[in-house]
């Protein structure tokens, strides 16, 4: 028996990422699909509760489900899957998950799902530039996550851990290696646009902005924009553990 891989993303289950990764997967263990039906970016860690979840059998290891990538994850352990998956991979995402972003992130979330159920998780995301930039290079990024895949089944993860992989959309050739870097902090600037309806009505599009980073060798936006590989270790634990001794003294200090 293989190790049982549940291969998830949010960009839906058409989208080649993720038959990249699916493929990639089936050389590493027993590898099953359960992602959204249709692309569900920047849903977060959302839970479906309010309204049913149809799952649509798409092969004999694969299925949709009309939900988030969280949905998918829970249902893929809870229901559909054989048994219980030794990994969890989610991507291969179009577009970076580098700093701040991760809190949007379906991709990411999903790996947060499964570490929350004590289930080693990846999240993969490859670099690509908009429509007008170069093709994104789903093959090299699968393989990069194949070799991943295969490192932690040998060595496992850090207690409530996932790694976040970020791919340089730079060919087998343009990758200069990988960097173990820490999330960085990112501002965007002027990311609400606004418009009108042909009624004169006024709307408002989120997105886009000139994003400014963090600067830092080990960080993540700075290691994929150098060519490396970016690999960030994620605690779940969000606890600021010296900020404890910060409101201490000053709550008390207050009289309060
Ligand atoms: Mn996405």
């Amino acid at each position: 028996m293989g190790k049982i891989i549940l291969v998830t993303n949010d960009d839906g289950v058409r989208s080649p990422g993720i038959k990249a990764l699916f493929k990639a997967m089936q050389a590493v263990g027993d590898a099953y699909m359960v992602a959204p039906d249709r692309e569900r970016s920047a849903v977060g860690h959302a839970l479906t509760m309010h309204r049913p979840l149809k799952v649509e059998r798409l092969g004999r290891r694969a299925w949709s489900v009309n939900g988030t990538p969280t949905d998918c994850v829970a249902l893929g352990i809870g229901k559909l899957l054989p048994s219980r998956p030794d990994l969890i991979v989610s991507g291969i995402n179009r577009g970076g998950n580098l700093g701040d972003d991760i809190t949007y992130s379906g991709t990411v979330s999903a790996a947060i799902e499964g570490t929350i159920m004590g289930i080693e998780s990846l999240a993969f995301s490859l670099l690509a530039d908009g429509p007008r930039g170069p093709k994104p290079d789903y093959g090299t990024a699968a393989r990069f996550a194949r070799r991943t895949a295969r490192f932690v089944l040998e060595n496992g993860l850090p207690y409530d851990t996932l790694l976040n992989v970020n791919i340089p959309n730079a060919g087998k050739e343009g990758i200069k290696g990988v960097r173990f870097t820490r999330q960085s902090k990112r501002v965007y600037q002027g990311a609400i646009h606004e418009a009108s309806s042909p009624w004169g009505e006024v709307h408002y599009w989120i997105g886009g902005g000139n994003p400014l980073w963090e600067r830092g060798d080990d960080m993540d936006m700075e290691a994929v924009m150098e060519g490396y590989v970016s690999i960030t270790p994620i605690h779940l634990d969000l606890t600021n553990g010296a900020a404890i001794d910060w409101l201490r003294k000053r709550w008390n200090g207050d009289g309060a």
